[in-house]
């Protein structure tokens, strides 16, 4: 099924399977347990929103002038059945959750997102949304006020993450917009881990500045011995035509002004080349590597495909899709 289409309650498994979601295979769905607590959201189960915010509530703008909307949404449980005490709200770091909205014509429309932020036992968790103009789900998320209740289910994924506590690892995760929310979990998982020496290294790609996510966070995380981000923006323009080119060189005031936290940000796409730069930079033959690509399909194949172009992938590489 597509994505983008709606469909009716008994076609979908809602699971954002094989030709659904992203295409990479089946996608299992966890269910551990907690201390024998059950999953409160492996059924659909309705969520409260308890705060609705801009991401990047120090402003932003698009090429008219008018704010670019991308939002964070917090959801907590809302009614248990007896025994609240005996559930728990289990979304590993790499998976996601279905939201479902139920259509005035009986159809319902399914979207996954990606929790960048979970409390299991308080049964809360955080989503970053970057609202598609006329986007189906995007309209009715826009809509959406606090106290209003919306269902999710899942989790959803495949990721798989084991600790690395006795072998050098690097791991390069390479982004496309927002899908970098899917891989903060990760990162804050191995970063909080003192016992996993695994280096991380975060390329994140973006349209422009506007649309860089997770700034304060990648500010963070650079604080950190053993990380190191890359931020790439294909298509920075000067908005307020300083540079005297179609787009922003990045020398002009008002980009530098910008740069907030006085991150260092290449106006580029990321080339297989830089790709073969950052990897080879980053320890000897022989050290196991691990690549997380999250993003579209094509940005998923065009890196996979440049890691295998550039006999990257050997036995000791791993390539993880989200
Ligand atoms: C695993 C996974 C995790 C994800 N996590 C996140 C996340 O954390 N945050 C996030 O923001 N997004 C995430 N997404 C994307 C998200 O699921 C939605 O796709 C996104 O929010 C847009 O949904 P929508 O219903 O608003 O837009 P849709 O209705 O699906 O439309 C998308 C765009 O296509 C256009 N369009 C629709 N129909 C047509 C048509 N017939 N002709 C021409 N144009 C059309 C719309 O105008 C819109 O701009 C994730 C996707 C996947 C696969």
């Amino acid at each position: 099924m597509d994505q983008t289409a709606l469909i009716s309650e008994s076609e979908c498994c809602g699971n954002g399977c094989v030709n659904c979601v992203l295409n990479v295979g089946f996608r299992r769905t966890y269910s551990d347990n907690l201390e024998g607590k059950q999953n409160v959201i492996s059924e659909y189960r309705k969520f409260r929103l308890s705060s609705k915010y801009p991401h990047n509530p120090m402003g932003r703008e698009d090429d008219n002038g008018n704010g670019v909307e991308v939002i964070e949404l917090h959801f907590c449980v809302s009614y248990l059945p007896d025994g609240a005490e005996d559930f728990a709200l289990m979304i590993p770091a790499g998976y996601h959750v279905m939201m479902r909205q139920h259509l005035a014509t009986g159809l319902v429309c399914l979207r996954p997102y990606s929790p960048f932020w979970v409390d299991t036992l308080a049964m809360e968790f955080k989503i970053i949304v970057n609202l598609a103009p006329c986007g189906q789900m995007s309209r009715f998320i826009k809509e959406l006020k606090v106290g209003d209740f919306v269902e999710f289910r899942g989790p959803i994924g495949a990721y798989e993450y084991f600790s690395n506590t006795k072998t050098e690892r690097n791991i390069f995760i390479i982004t496309q917009g927002v899908a970098i929310a899917a891989t903060i979990r990760i990162v804050k998982d191995i970063l909080d881990n003192e016992e996993d020496f695994s280096h991380v290294f975060q390329v994140a790609c973006y349209k422009d500045i506007d649309h860089a996510f997770f700034r304060d966070a990648i500010r963070d995380f650079n604080k950190y011995w053993n990380y190191k981000s890359h931020i790439y923006l294909a298509h920075q323009k000067c908005l307020h035509r300083m540079c005297k080119t179609a787009e922003c060189t990045g020398e002009c005031t008002w980009f530098q002004k910008k740069l907030w936290y006085k991150e260092t940000v290449h106006l580029r796409r990321f080339s297989d080349s830089e790709l073969r730069d950052i990897s080879n930079g980053s320890g000897g033959n022989g050290t196991e590597s691990v690549f997380i690509i999250a993003g579209s399909k094509n940005f998923q194949e065009s890196f996979t495909n440049d890691i295998k172009k550039l006999t990257l992938e050997s036995s000791n590489t791993k390539i993880v899709l989200l």
